[in-house]
């Protein structure tokens, strides 16, 4: 059987996330939805609230599961018995990056590749970070976000913004 995973921070999926999931469950008998724990960039959601969110948007795909982690990618990648990490790409400001994380795990691990695969043009640009963005300002997110993802979004800034306005 052969198994990826796809890790991230995933906060929260997008459309863009969805979409190389989806492409990767093609490809790949059992796809591990990777959600960082150890995260240096302060989340907008929990981890829990975040691994709900991707078991939520890939509920139809039986071939996917989501699972947390801490710590190295790599060891996660050897307790679930997976050689494959995949990636997405947008654009080339990703690929400085993602090429050097992918020969920091092959030197680490040498039985693990990373596959790398081309976002769908639709979501190019899309990134948690630009959706969020977007969503704090009281803009429209249908486009960037399964409309359950969309909600929880809002809801979320919805109560960041009233506990402001109590102290
Ligand atoms: P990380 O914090 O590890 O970059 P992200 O959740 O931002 O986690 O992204 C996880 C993976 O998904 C990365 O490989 C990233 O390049 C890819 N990705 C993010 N947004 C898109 C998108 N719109 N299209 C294709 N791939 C994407």
């Amino acid at each position: 059987m052969k198994t990826a995973i796809y890790p991230g921070s995933f906060d929260p999926v997008t459309l863009g996330h969805f979409d190389i999931i989806k492409r990767s469950s093609e490809i790949f008998d059992q796809v591990i939805v990777g959600v960082l724990c150890n995260n240096a960039k302060s989340p907008l959601f929990s981890v829990e609230e975040r691994v709900k969110m991707l078991e939520e948007v890939t509920k139809d795909i039986p071939n996917v599961e989501v699972q947390s982690f801490d710590g190295l990618l790599v060891d996660f990648m050897r307790q679930n018995h997976a050689k494959v990490i995949v990636r997405g790409l947008r654009a080339i400001t990703d690929f400085e990056y993602e090429l050097q994380l992918a020969q920091m795990n092959r030197v680490i691990a040498p039985e693990i590749d990373t596959l790398f695969l081309t976002t769908n043009l639709k979501y190019a640009y899309l990134s948690s970070s630009m959706a969020k963005e977007v969503a704090m300002y009281g803009g429209d997110i249908s486009e960037f976000l399964d409309p359950v993802i969309a909600k929880q979004v809002q809801e979320k800034y919805q109560a960041l913004q009233e506990d402001r306005e109590c102290k």
